[in-house]
């Protein structure tokens, strides 16, 4: 199935034209598959996001909000705006086991039942673990309640603890989202309560099954357990499309180890930001790209799956 667009070529075209067949030849094409909005824990609005985005030069952007696609319609009318493409996405909060994953889910119906179930089940658990948090942080003297947290989570149904900081940030407890993790609410710190998170591989599933495609977020990050060959195996046999080898929480040695990892399991390569604005120090958008052959590969494993679903998922908004 062709995915639809809503510039004047389609992709087919795009990819033979002579300038973009230039442009791939020489490594032009600027593509960035992981960053977050206002619609999570991002600091810019969807707008200001394509508008950066446009203005870093990038060609290829998608939005990956934490657990939402809340932020896709006013994100694809800027692309159009901008002239940038646009994927949509978003980052879910998995586990496996007693390990939290990230699972990035482009292109997938938003309204598929089984998907907007799980998401909604991820959604409530983070609303809920909000007041616990407070209660933590008030238990440490510290006077916060739900309204600082509402005003600075903008309205997103995502609030997680980088809402938590920046009202910590307003109160002047602390300086900066990092020193409200270093102090509070990273993992052992005492305001740090656990919540609900979606089973990796039903995930998948749902994902595949809702027309989309999902690639593991930052394998190897910083806070995370070391998922191994065997564990990738599996996850590719559940339908898994492809790792996030580029990113920031890899160092060269683990992105070198990975993308051998990738060959081996014949699992797609991305690279990305994990842009949050300026929420996040060290990821501005196109520090880390996707090559435009693995971008390629990922957008006709979609149109795979979409056909295979029988479903009708995003199209790539080709501004
Ligand atoms: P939560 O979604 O509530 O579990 O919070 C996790 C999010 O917090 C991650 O996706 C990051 O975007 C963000 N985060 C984690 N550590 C830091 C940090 N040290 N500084 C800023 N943001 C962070
Ligand atoms: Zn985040
Ligand atoms: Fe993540
Ligand atoms: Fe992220």
């Amino acid at each position: 199935m062709d995915r639809g667009c809503t510039g004047d070529l389609s992709r087919a075209d795009a990819a033979e034209s002579a300038p973009g067949r230039l442009l791939a030849t020489l490594g032009r094409v600027r593509i960035d598959l992981h960053t977050h909005s206002r619609a999570s824990d991002g600091t810019q609005t969807p707008r200001e996001l394509v508008q950066a985005a446009a203005a870093a030069g990038l060609d290829v952007l998608a939005i990956t909000d934490h657990d939402t696609s809340a932020g896709w319609t006013e994100a694809a009318a800027a692309a159009d705006e901008y002239g940038v493409e646009l994927v949509r996405g978003m980052e879910i909060s998995t586990r496996h086991g007693h390990w939290g994953v990230h699972l990035l889910a482009y292109l997938p119906d938003p309204t598929y039942a089984p998907l907007v179930d799980e998401l909604d089940a991820v959604l409530d658990g983070r609303s809920a673990r909000v007041p616990m948090m407070l209660e933590r942080l008030r238990g440490l003297g510290i006077a916060i309640d739900d309204e600082d947290v509402r005003r600075a989570a903008h309205g997103t149904a995502a609030t997680g603890r980088p809402h938590v900081a920046d009202a910590l940030v307003t109160l002047g407890v602390v300086a900066d989202r990092t020193e409200a993790f270093d102090r509070f609410l990273g993992a052992g710190r005492p305001a740090n309560v656990q919540r609900y998170a979606a089973p990796l591989l039903d995930t998948i599933r749902h994902v595949t099954a809702a027309g989309g495609v999902s690639v593991i977020a930052h394998p190897w990050g910083r806070s995370l357990h070391r998922l191994s060959e065997a564990d990738l195996a599996g996850f590719r046999d559940a339908g898994l499309s492809g790792l996030e080898v580029d990113h920031q929480d890899h160092d060269r040695e683990a992105r070198a180890e990975l993308r051998a990892i990738a060959g081996n399991l014949g699992l797609v390569v991305t690279g990305s930001s994990d842009h949050h604005g300026a929420g996040k120090n060290d990821h501005e958008l196109g520090v880390n790209t996707t090559a435009p052959d693995q971008y390629e590969r990922l957008l006709d494993l979609a149109d795979a799956a979409a056909s295979a679903a029988g479903r009708a998922t995003p199209e790539i908004v080709r501004g």
